[in-house]
């Protein structure tokens, strides 16, 4: 997948052109991974020349505290949401965006301790479409490879250096030719994707693994939940074991990039019936409703932009 960025980004404190953001190639942060980093989408409203920015403020309270347990500091909420709405401003993009804010170890130094050393931050945007195709149902599989622990590098964190376990996945799956990994736990339980929160359905419940199964406490999955709540699915946060994957009645992905993709297979069994479920397409309309800004209440997941 492309992504070129738009031309300026944020980097060492100031707006630059791109070409001009660069880092030593002894940086501590890319040396062991010592950053971590959101994804925020845009969803550009053509009707009203809007660029409108999805959660904004929730990315940045989550990279705000995740950069605090990781003994890094970030540039304050606020602060964050001033530069990526500026940056939108300056590149004045014309289509879907999605913006990639990273807080990272600014150092030399040698040695993989966080203390005391300078924390960098830098924002860029690219321009992007789907990240995995939401129109056709995914063929998914269950990774050999275990989800890191929250005692090892917590997911909690979307640390840099933790990606490296949704490489190894991810890259697995599309070697084996699926489209998408799902990871257990060390515990052997559901936990994730490579990128992205699962949500499965069993009798007409909505059940998603809950914040102890070593997931990313995704943005997508808590406004999943809460459209839930308000269309009177019920839903359930507990464990999930493998073989519900197999069992389940309908089975989607969510995520900032992935928004809300359907999977037809997991290890080539079919799920219900091998088309888009109901529930499932309900969340998936009432989403995209809301992030084009046609939901007006909705509104609040929305930062426009008009440039
Ligand atoms: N899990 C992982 C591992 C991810 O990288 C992502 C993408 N940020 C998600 C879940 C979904 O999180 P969100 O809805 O906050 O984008």
């Amino acid at each position: 997948m492309s992504a070129q960025p738009l031309a300026i980004a944020y980097h060492d404190g100031d707006y630059r052109p791109i070409e001009e953001c660069v880092v030593p190639i002894n940086l501590h942060a890319l040396q062991y991974g010592t950053g971590c980093f959101e994804g925020i989408r845009g969803y550009w409203n053509a009707d009203a020349e809007k660029l409108n920015l999805l959660l904004l403020r929730e990315h940045f309270e989550r990279l705000h505290d995740n950069a605090r347990m990781l003994l890094m500091k970030s540039p304050s909420v606020d602060v964050m949401c001033e530069i990526a709405e500026e940056l939108v401003r300056q590149n004045a993009p014309r289509g879907n965006i999605y913006l990639r804010p990273v807080v990272f170890k600014n150092s030399i130094a040698l040695g993989p301790s966080l203390r005391d050393l300078p924390d960098g931050y830098m924002c860029y945007i690219i321009p992007l479409g789907d990240y995995l195709d939401t129109n056709r149902g995914l063929e998914v599989c269950v990774s050999s490879w275990t989800r890191i622990s929250d005692n090892s590098i917590p997911t909690r964190a979307k640390a840099t250096g933790g990606y490296l376990n949704s490489a190894l996945a991810k890259s697995e799956a599309l070697m084996n030719g699926y489209d998408e990994a799902i990871f257990l736990n060390n515990l052997g339980n559901v936990s994730e994707g490579s990128a992205e929160n699962i949500f499965i359905v069993r009798d007409g419940m909505l059940i998603t693994p809950d914040k102890t199964s070593d997931i990313l406490e995704g943005i997508t999955r808590r406004a999943v939940i809460g459209m839930a709540r308000e269309m009177g699915i019920p839903i359930e946060e507990r464990s999930v074991s493998r073989t519900e994957l197999y069992r389940a009645d309908e089975l989607f992905l969510v995520g900032t990039g992935c928004q809300i993709s359907w999977v037809k297979t997991v290890d080539r069994r079919v799920i219900g019936d091998g088309t888009r479920g109901t529930i499932t397409a309900r969340i998936q309309e009432s989403y995209e409703t809301a992030v084009y800004g046609r939901d007006k209440t909705r509104a609040h997941w929305l930062t426009p932009i008009t440039h």
